[in-house]
């Protein structure tokens, strides 16, 4: 199953940003991994840090490599 931006942006706009606080694109990588083992069954993403949020809704590299991820993660089942 595709996961489209659309989607994505969906499950992203479910938790308030409120933080101020910047990643850079390493950072957010390194974590991204250890996001998507906690995705839920349905691919729901889970306990997002804000900081991780703020950076996927400002840089579409990182949120392709999430949409990799996630779908890679549920190719896996
Ligand atoms: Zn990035």
């Amino acid at each position: 199953m595709k996961i489209t931006r659309e989607q994505l942006r969906a499950l992203l706009s479910l938790v308030e940003v409120t933080e101020d606080t910047e990643l850079d694109c390493g950072e957010l990588l390194a974590r991204l991994p250890a996001l998507v083992e906690r995705a839920a069954p349905a691919g729901a993403l889970v306990d997002v840090p804000p900081e991780v949020l703020q950076h996927l809704r400002v840089c579409v590299e990182c949120e392709e490599e999430l949409a990799v991820l996630l779908e890679a993660w549920r190719a896996d089942d």
